[in-house]
């Protein structure tokens, strides 16, 4: 039994919409998924009520928390979320509107670096609800400034790119805080991706559950590192794909999961 603990929709930056990721991971043999979306908890409620047509097919409530640590982005992933509570849809609501503000800032600063753009294009890939730098990356590639996303985070919109806007910051012991208070799991992301590793010594002392240990872009080596400091101090250990539905990346979606058993050690510990 597989279940993929890292996934998008177009509710932040992902391409298919809830129900198309569920028809998608039914095919190709999941026997459930967690949706995490950037920031956000619109998809929710329609992928649980659509998961229904399928028997058994189980959609894990969750959310990626964007948040800035010492200058290093870290994500934290939140599972089994109350996504009714009030406190987290006010706070996402919050964040969303300050994406949007910060995607005109993104937008000026590539204007004033001679670009061409404005924010309706971004809107195009975004939607008028979410705005993430994938969204304006796709912008700038549609415009022809550059030719994949990653090429548009390193000459643009990186974190020490010249068009880099900050973004809406909230610190992780408050991440952590909140997943438990609505009753979720806390788990690092990709922590391969996170510069500074004394980074992950801190979400642990702040109560971490978990950590991501299986994912796309890690080493083997880093596989044992972080499994050993899961181990060690008695953490979770999770996989996902990250899957955003990017063309390219189709096929992965479910290459990276966990079974049954890990499950139910997160339904345990909440
Ligand atoms: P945002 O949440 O708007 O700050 O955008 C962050 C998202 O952009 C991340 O969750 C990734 O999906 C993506 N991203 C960040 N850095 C890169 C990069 N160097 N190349 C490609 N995608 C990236
Ligand atoms: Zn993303
Ligand atoms: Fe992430
Ligand atoms: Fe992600």
């Amino acid at each position: 039994m597989k279940f993929d603990l890292h996934t998008h929709t177009n509710n932040s930056d992902g391409i298919y919409s809830p129900n198309k990721l569920i028809d998608l991971a039914v095919k190709r043999g999941l026997f459930g998924i967690a949706i995490t979306d950037h920031d956000n908890i619109d998809g929710l409620e329609e992928a649980i009520d659509y998961a229904f047509k399928y028997n058994n097919f189980k959609i894990i409530p969750g959310i990626e928390f964007s948040t800035v640590h010492s200058g290093h982005e870290v994500h934290i992933l939140g599972y089994f979320i109350d996504y009714k509570n009030e406190t987290l849809i006010e706070l996402t609501r919050d964040i969303k509107k300050s994406r949007i503000e910060r995607g005109s800032k993104i937008v000026t600063k590539i204007n004033e670096l001679g670009m061409e753009l404005n924010i309706d294009e971004v809107k195009e890939f975004s939607g008028e609800n979410f705005m993430g730098r994938p969204h304006i990356a796709r912008a700038l590639i549609k415009r022809g400034y550059v030719e994949n996303i990653s090429e548009a985070f390193t000459k643009l919109i990186g974190i020490d790119a010249p068009a880099y806007v900050d973004r809406y910051k909230i610190e992780i012991g408050e991440v952590i805080s909140l997943i438990k208070e609505i009753g979720g799991i806390s788990v690092i992301a990709h922590p391969g991706l996170i510069k500074d590793k004394k980074i992950i010594d801190y979400c642990i002392e702040k109560g971490i559950n978990g950590i991501e240990c299986i994912y796309p872009k890690h080493s083997k080596d880093q596989f044992d590192c972080f499994f050993d400091k899961a181990n060690h101090n008695e953490l979770i250990v999770t996989a996902g794909s990250d899957f955003h539905g990017d063309r390219s990346k189709n096929v992965l979606l479910g290459k990276y999961y966990v079974g049954i058993d890990t499950i139910r050690q997160m339904e345990m510990m909440r």
